[in-house]
């Protein structure tokens, strides 16, 4: 069976190297925090000192780490997988980075003799646990499918968006979408609650009307007309306003730099970082809904 190294094991990147033990590879793997390697311990990964360790006489590394400096001082740095991983070893990186980090990194693959793909996923903690992720993957047709069987291992959607970085392009665009759209259907039911009109009402009506988007019908904002989401769990995350303020910020940086007009994103980010600066960042994003209605902190 063919053996893994895993570097990065987070919320995330945890639970998906679990998944990969579980379909039978050999997992070594390692993180900078004590902990994070404990748990990976007890969930049958082999935990080794390093990231040259982990990268060494494996057939794929595996990386889901926090931002792009990261990614390319784990993939480039001196002791990185590069000095280190044999050629022809495969590089899935699966963090959330910027587009720019990820095409340099993987033409550093390249020229080292080694190929890489960007996966980031969707899905969080829950997708990630249950191995059901959506991945987006950047990179060579070949690449994509000697990747297959790991991405299966973790997840269950598995697009194949372009070359190099058009994973993460994906990604962001996605979230940037997702951020206008959370934001948008916020407002609508702020103005609702002061027209007098029934959150749920509303939603009956939009969820079938030319309004309807996913904030509203699989993560509603409001508690009662989607029983799963976070609004009826005082906005535990779910996704977290910071992580959704993260990849806005992506989004608004990789726009600045191609010249492309994105005023909603903008608009978005912005409303996000004085939700977060306002202490809430550890809320789920769709709890930024209590700051446009002006309930914040009212009923805490
Ligand atoms: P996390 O902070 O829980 O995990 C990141 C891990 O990387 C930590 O355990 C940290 O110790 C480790 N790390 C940092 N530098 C390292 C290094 N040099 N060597 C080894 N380990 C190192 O974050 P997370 O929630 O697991 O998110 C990871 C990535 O996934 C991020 O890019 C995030 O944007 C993305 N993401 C997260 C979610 C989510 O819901 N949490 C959803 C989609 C995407």
């Amino acid at each position: 069976m063919a053996s893994v190294g895993f570097i990065g094991l987070g919320n995330m990147g945890g639970p998906m190297a679990a998944n990969l033990v579980k379909a039978g590879f050999a997992v070594k793997a390692f993180d900078l925090g004590e902990a994070a390697c404990a748990r990976a311990r007890e969930r049958g990964c082999t935990i080794v000192p390093s990231v040259a360790e982990a990268a060494s006489d494996v057939d794929v590394v595996v990386s889901m780490l926090p931002a792009g400096t990261h990614v390319r001082a784990v993939y480039t740095g001196p002791e990185g997988v590069l000095a280190h991983a044999r050629p022809g070893t495969l590089m899935i990186d699966c963090s959330t980075i910027d587009v720019d980090s990820a095409r340099v990194v993987a033409k550093a693959c390249e020229e080292a003799g080694m190929a890489m793909i960007d996966a980031p996923v969707s899905g969080g903690v829950g997708g990630a646990e249950a191995g059901t992720l959506t991945f987006m993957v950047g990179g060579p047709d070949v690449s994509f499918e000697a990747a297959q069987p790991y991405l299966q291992a973790m997840g269950k959607t598995i697009v194949h968006a372009g070359g190099a970085g058009n994973g993460q392009a994906a990604k962001i665009c996605n979230n940037m979408l997702l951020g206008i759209g959370m934001i948008g259907t916020c407002e609508a039911f702020a103005l609702a609650g002061r027209l007098g009109l029934d959150a749920q009402k509303l939603f009956d009506i939009s969820s079938k009307a030319s309004g309807q988007n996913w904030s509203m019908t699989s993560y509603c904002p409001v508690p009662g007309p989607v029983p799963a989401s976070p609004a009826n769990r005082a906005y535990q995350p779910g996704f977290a306003a910071d992580m959704m303020l993260k990849d806005l910020k992506l989004a608004q940086d990789a726009a600045a730099k191609v010249g492309a007009a994105t005023p909603l994103g903008g608009a978005a980010e912005a409303l996000y970082q004085l939700f977060s600066a306002q202490g809430h960042g550890g809320m789920d994003f769709s709890g930024i809904i209590k700051m446009l209605d002006g309930s914040l902190g009212r009923d805490a």
